[in-house]
């Protein structure tokens, strides 16, 4: 078969990450026993108003092409959500609706990147980075997170990374993997690093609801920055909507026409009865959501409190998001190692976390899905496994 160069930038390790995954989901697929703590993709219902507000719109005949950028009115919910997050002058001129965060950050490396151009992100990175960047033809140079400080950035490494090629910094607060959120003070070094360097900043904020010990701030409220960030967001998280693939940038003015003409040839505009739901969900209260919130740090606070008192492992209790980092060198294993024998003899999934970058080598990523229940069983299992690793 004769194929694209496009196809070897789009695979890669990100691509394979998932393996682990697939596997213990073909195992509780089968029957066999199996605690799925590989994939952030929580056990929370979209919230039922939400749910109705689809029907309804399918009902009353939404169902035709739409937009090409978004409805009118979901651009201006999602643009009055960020000016009330940021202070900005957002209008939904600024905002451009994509089947979700995924889709949307590949757009914005399609339009703002070129062959040879460099993007430096901080790394452990979220796994489909390397691929979205590498589609434009751009390739990401990583600076490291630094675990001694919980996964923040080291400063001096990102200020040294940049180059004449640099073209944009991609960064993402709250963090996947790590639940790091990035204090003001760090986002104004990096904004200063942008101005200085005359760099787009790509912010990934899909977490941006989800924090625990401080609230997130965007980057693009820092001064002079709303002009050269693109940020990059969804109801995947906030809503408990992942399936409902609708996510959105933020951006200066003059890169929506662009946008406008990617999604025309690329997509053609999301379904209107999901726009449609979409409004209702930023613009009016779910009673859900609250609640939502409060059981995943309820989950947190549980795998970290269980997992915190193992000998040979040590837990990092997240910032934000629903996952755990947890600090396996002391058994000796690898990443894979410890997450093959976990799933194999004791029937746990979770995530080598090394799949999201080499800074993660020795911590496996577990994921907070399922019930307290579960996670304590989750935990009595890891528990065991641990105290079986030879010394
Ligand atoms: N960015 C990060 C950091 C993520 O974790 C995810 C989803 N796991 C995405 C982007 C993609 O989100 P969406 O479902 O909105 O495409």
């Amino acid at each position: 078969m004769r194929l694209s160069s496009f196809v070897e930038r789009i695979g890669g390790e990100g691509a394979e990450a998932w393996e682990i995954h697939s596997r213990a989901v073909e195992r509780v697929r089968r029957g066999d026993d199996g605690i799925v703590l590989s994939i952030g993709d929580p056990d929370f219902d979209t919230p039922a108003d939400i749910v109705e507000a689809c029907i309804d719109s399918l009902r009353a005949g939404n169902t035709h092409y739409t937009g090409l950028v978004g409805e009118p009115a979901l651009r201006q919910a999602i643009a009055a959500g960020h000016r009330r997050m940021t202070g900005q002058q957002t209008t939904a001129d600024n905002v451009v609706v994509f089947s979700g965060a995924q889709n949307a950050l590949f757009a914005t490396a399609l339009c703002l990147l070129d062959k040879g151009d460099e993007v430096i992100a901080p790394e452990p990175m979220y796994v489909t980075y390397e691929a979205v960047i590498g589609a434009s033809g751009a390739r990401i140079v990583t600076t490291p997170l630094r675990r001694e400080t919980g996964f923040h950035l080291d400063l001096d490494a990102l200020a040294a990374a940049v180059t004449g090629q640099t073209r944009a910094i991609l960064l993402n607060t709250p963090h996947n993997p790590t639940g790091a959120v990035l204090r003001v003070e760090e986002l104004e070094a990096v904004a200063e690093i942008c101005r200085r360097h005359d760099l787009w900043l790509i912010s990934d904020e899909v977490y941006a609801t989800l924090t625990f010990e401080r609230t997130h701030v965007s980057p693009s409220s820092l001064p002079f920055m709303a002009e050269r960030t693109i940020v990059v967001s969804s109801l995947s998280k906030s809503h408990a909507m992942t399936g409902w693939r609708l996510g959105w940038t933020i951006s200066p003015e003059a890169l929506v026409p662009h946008f406008a003409n990617l999604t025309t040839c690329m997509l053609y505009g999301c379904p209107g009865f999901i726009q449609e739901a979409a409004v209702l969900a930023l613009t009016s209260e779910q009673k859900e959501l609250p609640a939502m919130h409060a059981e995943l740090r309820a989950r947190r606070d549980l795998v970290c409190g269980r997992l915190d008192q193992l000998a040979r492992v040590q837990c990092l209790w997240p910032e934000a998001t629903m996952f755990v980092m947890l600090d396996i060198r002391g058994t000796g294993l690898s990443s894979q190692a410890f997450a093959d024998g976990l799933l194999d003899d004791h029937d746990v999934a979770v995530l080598p976390a090394d799949a999201f970058g080499p800074g993660a080598k020795g911590f496996v990523r577990v994921s907070l899905p399922c019930s307290q229940e579960i996670l304590a069983r989750a935990c009595e299992k890891i528990a065991g496994y641990v105290a079986s690793l030879p010394a």
